[in-house]
């Protein structure tokens, strides 16, 4: 990962230019001592099933636009995981989950370049069984589109994040 030690190009404290991204969550500056640290962000995706089929969703914005991913989001601060779940699942889809819906499935760590800013995401999956396919788009400027597909149709070139291709391989293509 390069794009971090771009996107400071000087201490928002003093102004140097002696501003370093030492480690991948750290910046330091050498003028002032001011330290920024830009830790992981905690996101959720949800891994809405239906016989054996999953639910993607098609990126409309920017990182990844026009790739497959999951609903899910960030987490907001003072949410729990399984509120911020909810509350993504209700403005992306217009679905009412309650909390006890959502069995949880593993984490994976994900990159999210946006704006020029590299973020790095722990996202946290939760798997929901739905009755029925008949779900809309409710977010229609984040969200282009929803593809219900077959666990052996999945084509993992066509998901944008890592941390999302990484658990539908391991979780959902082998059974
Ligand atoms: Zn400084």
């Amino acid at each position: 990962m390069t794009e971090g030690t771009t996107f400071f190009k000087f201490c928002p404290h003093c102004g140097s230019q002696d501003f370093v991204y030492t480690n991948n969550f750290k910046f330091s500056c050498h003028t002032c001592d001011f330290v920024l640290y830009h830790n992981i962000a905690a996101a959720v995706a949800i891994v809405f099933t239906h016989q054996d089929k999953i639910l993607f969703t098609v990126r409309n914005v920017e990182p990844d636009k026009g790739k497959l991913d999951l609903p899910g989001g960030f987490i907001d601060p003072d949410e729990t995981a399984e509120q911020a779940a909810c509350r993504e699942i209700k403005e992306e889809l217009g679905l009412a989950i309650a909390s006890q819906e959502l069995k949880y499935i593993t984490t994976s760590p994900n990159n999210y370049l946006y704006k020029n800013v590299a973020y790095r995401t722990m996202d946290i999956f939760y798997e929901c069984p739905l009755s029925d396919e008949l779900i809309e788009v409710a977010a229609k400027d984040e969200i282009k589109d929803l593809i219900w597909i077959r666990r052996d149709q999945i084509n993992l070139q066509a998901i944008g994040f890592v941390s999302i291709r990484k658990v539908i391989q391991e979780r959902y293509l082998s059974e």
